[in-house]
């Protein structure tokens, strides 16, 4: 079975010789604070800086998910408000989680089919911002992040690109945290999220040095220091991060190739045809996660005919489950293997 589903998706083909290697290393027992860890860790992290562009200054932290990642910026960046900008369900949920958490945390959600357009905002500590929204296949260009960021000078900009990081290329200075999981682009198996924090977002966990949650901020901190986690981490997850790593191409090249591949499929689902591109507007489509449409009948049979052929298509995701389905466009997907959908979808069309 391909699978198309945007997370958890295809891993990529090396997978099961590294978790080989992994058991014949003793990686699988490995203790976390023995020196072979520390090593693995700090190794991990400066390929991934170095492979995904990530500045030197920023610090890069281990967390279980994405998930992980919305509540320990509540906890650990937030006192009071936070100011949350989305246009589908995982912004709307990472705002829900806030709440819980920070009532005071605002909610601005604008229409998909719309450009987000940087403005200041009178208060609010951290604003958030989900760059490639999942749900709906929209992306926020790291441009406008940017902007937003100049206009808001004492915010600070959260940015949600679990499902863009290792596949775009993020202007990670566009933003003080950045976060991400890893079985979207970076194409592993689920279970361990990536926390990036620029120096700012450190100064400001610092001042707040909130103590108490096993995950806060101050403890993660404190262990990366000795390249260390608070808790037994997914040393597994993250000895297969370093191999992938060391395979993958640097993300402007990853980020060409996808770029190409989403024009390819848009184009594919142009506007006219009976399963069409959800999104119209082409400055908002996001390039990671195409969603089509189409009458919800006609979708139901193309995905139960495509498993049968050995392709999974993404379910559709919330309101918007009957009405449409997702592709993702992974790097760890194979030309053929998009190839061999392209030709299935093709009598739909
Ligand atoms: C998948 C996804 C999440 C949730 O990731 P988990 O690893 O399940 O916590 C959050 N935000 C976005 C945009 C996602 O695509």
């Amino acid at each position: 079975m391909i699978s198309f589903y945007p997370g958890p998706s295809k891993v990529y083909e090396e997978i099961p010789r590294y978790v080989k290697d992994a058991h014949t290393l003793g990686i699988l027992s490995m203790n976390h604070r023995s020196e072979a860890f520390m090593r693995l860790c700090e190794k991990t992290i400066r390929l991934l800086k170095k492979k995904i562009d990530i500045p030197k200054s920023y610090s890069v932290f281990f967390t279980c998910s994405s998930t992980e990642c919305w509540e320990i910026i509540a906890q650990s960046l937030i006192q009071r408000e936070s100011i949350h900008l989305f246009n589908g369900a995982f912004g709307k949920k990472w705002f829900d989680y806030t709440k819980r958490l920070r009532p005071e945390a605002q909610a601005f959600p604008f229409n998909r089919e719309d450009v987000l357009m940087p403005r200041s905002y009178a208060s609010g500590e951290v604003i958030a911002i989900t760059q490639n929204e999942t749900s709906n296949g929209t992306a926020v260009n790291c441009t406008i992040i940017k902007k937003i960021k100049e206009l808001n000078p004492d915010n600070l900009i959260a940015v949600d690109a679990t499902s863009s990081m290792g596949g775009i290329h993020l202007d990670f200075t566009s933003a003080d945290v950045w976060f991400a999981s890893v079985q979207k682009c970076f194409g592993l198996p689920a279970g361990l999220g990536i926390l990036i924090c620029s120096p700012r977002a450190m100064e400001k966990a610092a001042q707040l040095d909130e103590q108490n949650h096993y995950n806060s901020l101050t403890f993660l901190r404190k262990n990366m220091e000795q390249w260390q986690t608070p808790y037994t981490p997914n040393v597994l997850a993250i000895y297969l991060l370093m191999r992938t790593l060391q395979q993958v191409a640097p993300i402007e090249k990853i980020n060409r190739k996808l770029i190409k591949r989403a024009q390819r499929w848009y184009k594919f689902f142009a506007p006219s045809k009976k399963i069409r591109a959800l999104i119209k507007n082409q400055d908002v489509r996001s390039n990671s996660v195409i969603t089509v449409e189409g009458q919800s009948q006609l979708l139901d049979s193309a995905k139960t005919k495509a498993t049968k052929k050995g392709l999974l298509l993404g379910e559709g995701y919330g309101d918007l489950k009957k009405e449409t389905f997702r592709i993702a466009n992974f790097p760890a997907l194979k030309k053929k293997e998009i190839q061999k959908l392209e030709a299935y979808l093709s009598k739909y069309r």
